[in-house]
């Protein structure tokens, strides 16, 4: 049993580093420790018993901060009998042993493959009084079975894959998620329902590589044919997924996102470069071709479809012309937002030893010229939409200003950021609710919507909001997820440009 010497139950924080995959996971470590009896711990206590960080390794200077992270907590733990810490995600699996010789007031290290272990690896540290490190070399369960303590109630993440076959020489995923694994798409598909039958509008479908989804079962249009089967469930309102990949996607995926009606108009798909000998040398296997040609077809068959991106500058070799061809095919390709990344080396990955280095300054100047760029075409396709009516699925924590300017957020279908007037429906929209607006300013990263609403939808996502519940789902899915206790979000922190 996990309860403190007073009786009273263990408390635990959750820290998270990384992208969306780190953020899920984070979302099934809770989900575990509250099965196991530990409750959060609220937002202010500086001494919880258990700390847990899920770390990232795709920054160069991952390692430092953690170690830095760490070094804080010495005293913290010191003073604080009992208090474990724990680390998983990439940077565990990536150094296993290290971290406890480096930091040995550390209680355990679990990697990417078992966390499920980590309750019993708390318990067993406690017991022996020393460090437990269990890293596996390969997924132990599909994650997906574990119980999962959600942090929104009207938005989920939904794995259909983890791991991934492909090479990218700047990416450290495949060596520490393993080769892709696929979801079943019937479990899949369970917990979508479960997840709506809680109250939940929108779900995002993860994998490294979605368009490759099948793969493991022999089914190379697996992924096309699970976005029609959301169609068909009832109450499901937005699907999203992400990351697609362009040398895997096929044309009956942007038949089903046209067909579908419950499926955003939205697709991040990562350009990482538009010049094709960068292209090679990342080992990327489509051309900026084959990924405009993508987009048109899109366009196509989705005039109103908003396309992200992801796109790394300064990657080693590249010359001036390879980044101007990046500039070309941002300019061609005419994105509603993209992640902007310098290229930075992350130890243990093929670029990090490669030739052509960039010196930083260089990688500097041309990060501020791809901003512009990214900026003004931003701007120009944000401003089509002004005068637009929108459908907004209002959000918690999208808008910093909020309070200062009485306005609410959210996102639209296409993903868009929008801000908008409340008027006199102030107080009574929540999170989760459904708002119909007109767009009346467009900046470069979002939209403001200053008239009052056109229409005001409660849903029963916003009445778990406003109830203070977020939804669990349990770890095997053979019921209805049931209603746990108010979310604290995790801080994501930087982003994986793993895409
Ligand atoms: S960048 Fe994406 S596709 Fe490439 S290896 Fe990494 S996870 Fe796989």
């Amino acid at each position: 049993m996990t309860t403190a010497a007073a009786g009273s139950p263990r408390t635990y924080q959750v820290r998270t580093y990384g992208c969306q995959m780190n953020v899920h996971d984070s979302e099934r470590i809770s989900g575990l420790l509250e099965d196991a009896g530990y409750v959060r711990a609220a937002e202010a206590d500086e001494q919880p018993d258990v700390v847990v960080f899920n770390t990232c390794a795709v920054r160069e200077n991952a390692d430092n901060r953690l170690y830095g992270n760490l070094g804080h907590l010495r005293p913290v733990k010191a003073k604080h009998p009992g208090m474990q810490i724990a680390v998983g995600g990439c940077l565990a699996q990536k150094d296993r042993g290290d971290i406890v010789r480096k930091a040995p007031w550390v209680d355990v290290v679990f990697g990417t493959h078992n966390i499920g272990s980590l309750p019993a690896l708390l318990d067993r540290a406690r017991h022996n009084a020393a460090a437990e490190v269990e890293i596996l070399e390969s997924l132990e369960v599909f994650p997906s079975t574990l119980p999962t303590r959600r942090e929104s109630t009207y938005a989920g993440w939904v794995s259909i894959s983890v791991g991934c076959n492909n090479t990218c020489t700047f990416c450290i995923v495949p060596s520490l998620r393993g080769k892709e694994k696929d979801r079943r798409p019937g479990d899949i598909l369970s917990e979508v329902r479960a997840l709506v039958d809680s109250g939940v509008l929108e779900v995002t479908l993860l994998g490294q590589n979605v368009n490759s989804y099948g793969v493991e079962f022999g089914d190379r249009y697996a992924f096309g044919k699970l976005l029609r089967a959301c169609g068909d469930i009832d109450g499901l309102e937005r699907v999203r997924f992400t990351s697609p990949h362009p040398k895997d996607f096929t044309d009956d995926v942007i038949a089903a996102m046209a067909e579908t009606p419950n499926v955003c108009h939205s697709l991040h798909m990562p350009l990482q470069s538009g010049s094709d000998d960068v292209l090679r040398a990342m080992r990327r296997s489509y051309r900026s071709e084959r990924y405009l040609g993508i987009i048109e077809k899109v366009r196509a068959a989705m005039p109103d479809a908003a396309i992200t991106t992801d796109i790394i500058v300064g990657f080693p070799g590249e010359t001036e012309a390879d980044f101007a061809r990046t500039l070309d095919v941002v300019r061609e390709g005419r994105f509603s937002s993209a992640f902007t990344f310098q290229y930075s080396k992350r130890p243990g990955t093929p670029a990090a030893t490669m030739d052509g280095q960039l010196p930083k300054q260089v990688v500097q100047e041309r990060y501020e010229r791809l901003i512009a760029c990214v900026e003004e075409i931003t701007w120009a396709e944000n401003k089509k939409l002004v005068g637009e009516t929108v459908e907004v699925l209002v959000a918690v924590g999208e808008g910093r200003k909020d309070e200062r300017t009485g306005r609410m957020s959210g996102r639209a279908r296409d993903g868009r950021l929008v801000h908008f007037a409340t008027g006199d429906l102030a107080g009574r929209i929540r999170p989760g609710d459904i708002v119909h607006t007109t767009v009346t300013y467009a900046a470069p990263h979002h939209l403001n919507a200053d008239g009052a609403p056109l229409a005001h939808r409660r849903t029963r996502a916003g009445d778990a909001a406003e109830a203070g519940q977020v939804p669990r789902t349990p770890g095997v899915l053979l019921g209805l997820p049931t209603i746990g206790a108010p979310a604290v979000p995790p801080a994501p922190v930087g982003g994986c440009a793993a895409h």
